[in-house]
């Protein structure tokens, strides 16, 4: 494991059942916890892995961060199975 791969978090729009850029260029435990910040507010979000790090300052702004966010629509395979999680 190292510590230099940085991340990506795309949040899962419910609108357009589309992913979009949240945050980027974090390390992979901000990376979770932005995660679990989102579950706690029963969004869907996802960590993706970076390339390099990416040089637009503004996440939802960064044409990388929408190109992931395209991808993470691609590979969900299954989005009408998608439950509340039951707590
Ligand atoms: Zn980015």
């Amino acid at each position: 494991m190292t510590d230099s791969t940085l991340k990506t978090v795309v949040v899962l729009d419910p609108e357009t059942h589309g992913y979009k850029p949240s945050a980027h260029n974090l390390i992979a435990s901000a990376a979770e916890e932005l995660v679990e910040q989102f579950a706690g507010e029963d969004r869907t979000a996802k960590v993706l892995d970076q390339d390099e790090r990416h040089r637009t300052s503004d996440p939802t702004k960064c044409g990388r961060c929408k190109k992931a966010a395209e991808t993470a629509r691609d590979d969900d395979d299954h989005p009408q199975t998608v439950e509340p999680v039951a707590s």
